[in-house]
């Protein structure tokens, strides 16, 4: 049968196993410049992910992992550096260019789920396609379908937010984040407010989902358990990328353990 979760990318090139998705070159980045409170939080950063790597980010809190994976997402402008995503040079676009660029290659996910609470399960996953298209076709329904039954919450579609767990909000958010079939997600320590039990559960959907579709991931942590699942791990102290590489055998562990299903998470 069809993966649900796959389809046909808007950036083929992008798409292909091992391509160059990011290259960042000293990357800083200064808030409040020229102001007395001025704060440099990125010093510089080199950083290359390949279309198809799942990455953890890891690092003290205050070290500036929010901040980079803001500017990788093109939510917030590098102070200067270079950002080439998906093959665009980021510093080269204009506003409208930026969202374009984000919306064809980036979904997100953050640790408070920020769906909207008036609108159901289905109606959130949707919500991108209606940003875009202004307009939700039968196609974009389909698909949010499709994709809430690959999360396990086929049974779920019709509920809003305030009525489904923690756990299953973040499921409905990372369905959300693959909705325009981004090449790359962004997930800022997306199981930092859940506990354990659901926080194995909706790593391990994101790390099937990588595994299945090929979708890249960096996923923002403070479980060393779960940096242990990923393929790399970045470690950033004080703006610098302290460590970049595979986890040591000695802390490895397999990707999916025994007590997590090989299959859809139960309903
Ligand atoms: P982390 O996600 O690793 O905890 P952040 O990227 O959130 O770190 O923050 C890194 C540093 O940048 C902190 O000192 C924080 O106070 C500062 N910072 C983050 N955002 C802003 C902002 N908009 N204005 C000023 N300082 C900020
Ligand atoms: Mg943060």
């Amino acid at each position: 049968t069809a993966n649900p979760t796959a389809s046909p990318s808007a950036n083929p090139s992008a798409r292909q196993m091992g391509a160059e998705l990011v290259q960042l070159s000293g990357i800083r980045k200064v808030y409040n410049a020229g102001q007395p409170n001025e704060i440099e939080v990125l010093h510089g950063l080199d950083l290359r992910i390949r279309q198809g790597e799942f990455a953890a980010l890891i690092g003290p809190s205050g070290s500036g992992k929010s901040t980079l994976l803001n500017v990788l997402g093109l939510l917030e402008r590098a102070s200067a550096g270079e950002y080439v995503l998906a093959g665009k040079a980021v510093s080269a676009l204009d506003d409208d260019g930026l969202t374009r660029l984000r919306r064809d290659t980036l979904g997100f996910v953050f640790q408070f789920h920020h769906l909207l609470p008036a609108f159901s399960a289905e109606e959130n996953v949707t919500m991108p396609a209606r940003v875009r298209d202004g307009v939700v076709t039968p196609q974009a329904r389909a698909r949010a379908r499709e994709l809430l039954d690959a999360v396990g919450l086929a049974h779920a579609m019709d509920r809003t937010p305030a009525q489904l767990s923690g756990g299953m909000q973040q499921r409905v958010a990372i369905a959300r984040a693959l909705m325009l079939q981004p090449a790359l997600v962004l997930a800022d320590e997306p199981t930092g407010n859940l506990d354990t039990a659901s926080s194995n559960e909706v790593f391990g959907l994101m790390r099937r989902i990588h595994d299945e579709v090929g979708t890249s991931f960096l996923v923002v942590t403070h479980d060393p358990r779960l940096a242990a699942r990923c393929d790399r791990v970045i470690e950033l102290v004080d703006g610098h990328i302290d460590r970049d590489g595979p986890i040591s055998a000695s802390t490895s562990m397999p990707s999916s353990p025994p007590s997590l299903p090989p299959s859809l998470p139960p309903s």
